[in-house]
């Protein structure tokens, strides 16, 4: 492309070939209706909580308009009165705006509701709309399918006084539900099922949470989304790719209502799906109504709620977000694509503390009575601004049950009868001897340490293979450590054309009590992510003071993933 002196024209060409939708606002930006103006939408339904997959739909729409010197509105799609309420747009907002997000002033499809009831009494005047008194299942068999042409309605050919007059008694709350519909009149035989008449308005008797008892009647989808989007002025309607084939419905009512001049213009990008999660907010729900999860807001849900309690960052949410990008066929990604943007931000700036899930006890026979040594420990090898922290180091130490093993094989380096292995910032031990109870687990593990290696080096520059974490008896707090598994055992759950609840892991989490903190932890705040060394990043809880949930592993699954693929030639 050409460099031209617009400038808004220039600030699009450095984008081109990022992709298609970028390069298609590139274009449009030098050659569209549109004169270099940029506007989109981010349209949710208030029914339900965001999840992982609004914000690949936001990080776009958002994305692209700031990136063009544009704007991106919230617009609330509010059609529906028997699902929406005034609470989901409170947590919609939150959400977008713990996200990164300016929600500003929120747009409402019912603030359009009386321009749309206009346009279709416009569209009726012109013979392209009809009442339709046929019901739902009736409407559905006659519309055909993919070979069959649609049959029509006997009411197709109702006369324009008519039509008004009906379409009137519906808006007036005459008929019940379902008993008749206004449907646009368009083509029963079109190859497009999306093109054979499709309904405009249906009947519901039912108070609305913004427009209470105003309404009768509620706009579809296809009737309200378009005409919402031109009311606005936007430019670009970013949808997910099963709205494809409404593409000719949305410029249909465009044009036949008299919009065609500088219209906004649909296209379509794949929704993001990531393995062992489901992405819907019907599945969502059942998950939450069956009892899998304690609910929307559950560390283990892939709500935007879940994930920020399960102490993912907006930032790496957004990073993934962008760095997948936006493609025209659905696909999967793996969840630990995720979890590794997760865990290079975490990273950088989670302060290292240390903490014992499986206690048990180290006793030092050589520590002298009562000393209580405060160790210095650097906070965070990757910010030298971090600084450190003083951890009490005792004769009775907390360590891992699994760092210690009676008769290890070959590769096991921790500590064992004989082994010298160093305790993170503090001394290198040597175990001399361990003991049992009645059914021969080891309750204790009796070790001498080195007063000459303070820090963890030895003067006589003797190898120490295994660094292990510890947390002084005396001085540990006590806390809950929730662990958690994929919420679903199969990648794509549901892929075998089954439920995908039926791939629910019923082991998705395990709570473990009495987990041992050094002292330090006390200050954590809600939702701060520290990483327990050696054990992962854990995110402390939202309310429950010293309960930790683990964010991520510290392994990079995602690297080990790769390495499984082949290798490209
Ligand atoms: P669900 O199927 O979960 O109910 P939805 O599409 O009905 O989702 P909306 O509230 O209508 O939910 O979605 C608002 C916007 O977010 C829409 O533009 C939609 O295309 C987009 N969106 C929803 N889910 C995804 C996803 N998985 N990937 C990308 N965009 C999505
Ligand atoms: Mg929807």
């Amino acid at each position: 492309m050409e460099q031209t002196s617009n400038p808004s024209a220039n600030l699009a060409t450095s984008n081109v070939g990022a992709d298609f939708i970028r390069e298609m606002l590139a274009n449009d930006a030098v050659n569209g209706p549109y004169a270099g103006r940029v506007q989109t939408r981010f349209p949710p339904e208030p029914n339900g909580f965001l999840h992982i997959g609004h914000a690949k739909s936001i990080v776009l729409n958002f994305g692209v308009a700031a990136e063009f010197g544009g704007v991106c509105r919230l617009r609330f799609d509010d059609t529906n009165p028997e699902t929406e309420d005034a609470s989901f747009v409170e947590a919609i907002c939150e959400d977008l705006a713990w996200l990164g997000f300016d929600p500003g002033e929120p747009a409402f499809a019912s603030d359009y509701f009386g321009q749309l009831a206009d346009w279709a009494e416009k569209l009726i005047r012109e013979g392209l709309a009809y009442v339709d008194d046929q019901d739902a299942e009736t409407i559905s068999v006659n519309r055909g399918n993919f070979t069959t042409p649609g049959v029509d309605s006997p009411n197709r050919n109702r006369s324009v006084q008519e039509n008004l007059d009906l379409f009137a008694r519906m808006r007036a709350g005459e008929f019940t539900d379902g008993s008749k519909v206004l449907r646009a009149k368009i083509d029963m035989a079109h190859h497009n099922m999306a093109m054979r008449d499709p309904i405009m308005y249906r009947i519901r008797n039912r108070d609305h949470f913004r427009t209470a008892d105003d309404w009768k009647i509620y706009p579809t989808y296809d009737w309200a989304h378009g005409q919402s989007d031109a009311v606005e002025g936007v430019t670009h309607s970013l949808c997910t790719l099963e709205f494809d084939s409404h593409r000719p419905l949305y410029d249909w009512f465009i044009e036949n209502i008299g919009l065609a001049a500088d219209r906004p213009r649909q296209t379509e990008f794949a929704r993001l799906n990531l393995t062992h999660t489901v992405l819907s907010k019907r599945k969502l729900a059942e998950l939450v109504g069956q009892g899998h999860v304690d609910g929307w807001d559950d560390p283990r849900m892939p709500t935007l709620r879940g994930l920020r309690a399960r102490g993912y960052p907006p930032e790496a949410i957004r990073a993934f977000c962008e760095h997948i990008g936006v493609a025209r066929v659905n696909g999967t990604h793996e969840i630990e694509l995720l979890e590794s943007f997760v865990r290079v931000h975490h990273n950088r700036f989670a302060l290292r503390r240390m903490a014992v899930l499986n206690p048990l006890e180290l006793v030092i026979v050589n520590w002298p009575e009562g000393l209580v040594d405060e160790r210095l420990a650097v906070n965070n090898p990757e910010d030298e601004l971090a600084g450190t922290r003083k951890v009490p180091f005792g004769g009775r130490l907390w360590i891992e049950r699994g760092d210690f093993m009676v008769d290890p094989p070959r590769k096991f380096f921790r500590l064992a009868p004989g082994r010298e292995v160093r305790l993170r910032a503090g001394y290198l031990v040597t175990c001399l001897d361990f003991e049992t109870n009645a059914q021969g687990d080891v309750t204790r593990v009796f070790c001498e340490y080195d007063p000459a290696t303070a820090g963890g080096q030895a003067l006589d520059g003797r190898r120490v293979k295994a660094t292990i974490h510890w947390v002084s008896v005396q001085h540990a707090l006590e806390g809950t450590a929730m662990l958690y598994d994929r919420l679903f055992n199969d990648a794509v759950p549901g892929a075998d054309g089954g439920d995908p609840l039926d791939s629910v892991n019923p082991a998705s989490r395990e709570v473990r009590n009495g987990v041992k903190l050094e002292p330090a932890l006390a200050d954590t705040q809600a939702g701060q992510v520290v990483q327990f060394e050696r054990l992962g990043y854990f995110a402390h809880d939202l309310n429950d003071h010293l309960t930790f949930h683990r964010t991520v592993g510290l392994r990079d699954e995602w690297a080990k993933l790769q390495k499984r693929l082949p290798k490209p030639r």
